[in-house]
């Protein structure tokens, strides 16, 4: 069992310096009722708290997620030097266990047995929410069939923040996790999302952007996307454009640095709302023949079809 900080006591004492108060993790039966319990006292309540912590920014951690770092009787993470750093940051010394991809199964159990003698266990991952792409479903899970009590702690997330700054229709979203590294499961499953009339969210490694970027565009089409890099980081960049346009440049450019996640619109044309104010938008200033022309050098989308949407749009101010 790795350590970092004082010891569990220490957890205590710090947590009793927090007058943020107290987080209670609710109970299986009171799932369907959110627990309104402001924070006003000084211990946590037992339980799991899976708590999200920074994408890259030390700065990104909530207040709540501070809290119950500092009130835990220990600390779950995927790897002690990344959480010792977040610690370090705020000062805090509660102590850390792994909990990671490769002694889940071995872990697991010794959870599950701080929980029911009542102990506070935080679990956090390498960056972001917990459980997304990593193994803390299956703990949350087997604390849920024992009813012992779970909260989270809500805070960053790759995905979502990819999401927001690609300008691709969030709507809906598929959120897909890690596309398998041999090409043909990849293949396979690109395929298979290849219908949904979603927005499509993948983390990739950096070194595999190229390829992965370049199947997208035979299998799902030549579509909008975006690389998001480095969020939150100092040198997060977010590149748009086609798939196929943006395979050219990751295969000319090689592999950037660094952590990214790719984000795909919808199917051609199924985003009408998007088109129709993008149309909108260039009636205003352009003839039609033009703003046409504009919308489907942007969108890949026919020109008749734009016509006739076009044209219902002048009709509606008529
Ligand atoms: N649980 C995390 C979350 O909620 O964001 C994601 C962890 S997942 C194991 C790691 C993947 O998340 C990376 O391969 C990358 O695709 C994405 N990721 C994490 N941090 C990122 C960042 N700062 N910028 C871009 N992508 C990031």
């Amino acid at each position: 069992m790795k350590r970092t900080g004082r010891d569990t006591g220490a957890a205590r004492a710090i947590s009793g310096r927090y007058d943020g108060g107290r987080c209670e993790p609710s109970r299986r039966q009171a799932a369907s009722k959110p627990d309104p319990t402001p924070m006003s006292e000084a211990t946590l309540a037992p339980g799991l708290y899976l708590v999200a912590t920074p994408i890259g920014n030390l700065g990104d951690v909530t207040l709540r997620g501070l809290a119950v770092l500092r009130g835990v009787d220990r600390i779950f993470c995927e790897d002690t030097r990344v959480t010792a750093r977040l610690l370090a940051r705020y000062d805090i010394s509660a102590p850390l266990d792994l909990y990671h991809d490769h002694n889940a199964e071995r872990a697991r159990p010794a959870i599950l047995a701080a929980l029911r003698r009542g102990e506070r266990v935080a679990l956090v991952s390498d960056a972001g929410t917990p459980l997304i792409s990593d193994p803390g479903y299956k703990l949350v899970q087997a604390a849920i069939a024992e009813n012992l009590p779970v909260t989270a702690i809500p805070g960053p997330s790759a995905a979502l923040t990819a999401l927001i700054l690609s300008g691709l229709p969030p709507g809906v979203f598929l959120f897909a996790g890690f596309l398998p590294p041999r090409r043909a499961a990849r293949r396979h499953a690109l395929e298979r999302w290849s219908a949904l009339d979603a927005s499509l969210v993948f983390f990739e490694g950096t070194p595999r952007l190229a390829g992965c970027l370049a199947d997208m565009a035979e299998l799902l089409g030549d579509r909008p996307a975006a690389v998001a890099r480095e969020l939150t980081k100092l040198h997060e960049e977010i590149r748009r454009g086609r798939l196929a346009d943006l395979a050219a440049y990751y295969r000319e450019a090689g592999p950037p640095r660094g952590e990214a996640v790719i984000v795909v619109g919808p199917p051609r044309g199924r985003d009408h709302a998007a088109v129709d104010s993008r149309l909108r938008a260039a009636l205003a200033s352009l003839s039609m023949r033009d703003a046409v022309a504009t919308v489907a050098a942007e969108t890949g989308l026919p020109r008749s079809e734009l016509y006739r949407r076009a044209l219902a749009i002048r009709g509606e101010k008529e």
